[in-house]
């Protein structure tokens, strides 16, 4: 057998055995039910991806829905976009909490914001549901932890939330079906240079 036939038949033989683990974890993997995601960490990418998982749902003809806590100062491209096609939007639309620097009206938005994720979290019509930047409530103590973990765990049995936010509290990553954490290795904005559209907002 020549060397190239050696490697061939080594790869091949690999290859199997990994298929045939990967085959065995699927077979095994039988329950079907809504997911609660988290995607967490302090690096670039935890909205893209609830926006991203948003747009996959949409393009297989599922009912969306988002809820923005936090930005509601500028008009971001997923929702100019997810809007048109049918995605149902709630924008806190206080802005920045530095920016407004008024904890009063802070507190009422995220209320709102709140009783609004709650009945989208009661309607089984609703496939999945993107709480983009709910963590910062709960370290605010804007919204109630218990609340949430209480609606979350009796929302329908189908339907998927996902949650998107730095610094995500330990007891819903506890209940969380599925937990990313995005690491930061470097960011451009460190070195000077502004937000940019379309990849920033
Ligand atoms: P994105 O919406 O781009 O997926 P994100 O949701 O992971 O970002 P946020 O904390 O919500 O992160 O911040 C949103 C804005 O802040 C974006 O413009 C993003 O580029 C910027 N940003 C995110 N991470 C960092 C970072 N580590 N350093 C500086 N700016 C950041
Ligand atoms: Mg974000």
């Amino acid at each position: 057998m020549t060397d190239t036939n050696n490697d061939n038949a080594k790869h091949k033989a690999r290859m199997q055995k990994q298929k045939t683990k990967v085959d065995e974890r699927i077979a095994a993997a039988t329950q079907d039910k809504g997911l609660l995601l988290v995607i967490t960490g302090n690096g670039k990418g935890k909205s893209t991806s609830g926006f991203g998982t948003i747009a996959r749902a949409v393009g297989h003809g599922l009912n969306a829905a988002v809820v923005q806590y936090v930005k509601g100062g500028w008009a971001c491209g997923e929702r100019n976009l997810l809007e048109k096609n049918g995605v149902i939007f709630h924008v806190m639309g206080t802005g920045f909490t530095w920016e407004t620097q008024d904890k009063e009206t802070d507190i009422k938005a995220a209320q709102a914001a709140w009783q609004h994720s709650k009945i989208l979290l009661q309607d089984p019509s609703i496939d999945v549901v993107l709480l983009d930047e709910i963590t910062y409530m709960l370290t605010y103590k804007y919204i109630d932890l218990n609340e949430v973990l209480e609606v979350l765990s009796s929302r329908p049995k189908e339907q998927h939330v996902i949650i998107t936010g730095r610094a995500c509290h330990r007891a819903i990553i506890d209940m969380a079906d599925t937990v990313s954490e995005v690491r930061s290795i470097k960011h451009a904005f460190d070195n000077g240079i502004q937000a940019q559209k379309g990849i920033d907002w």
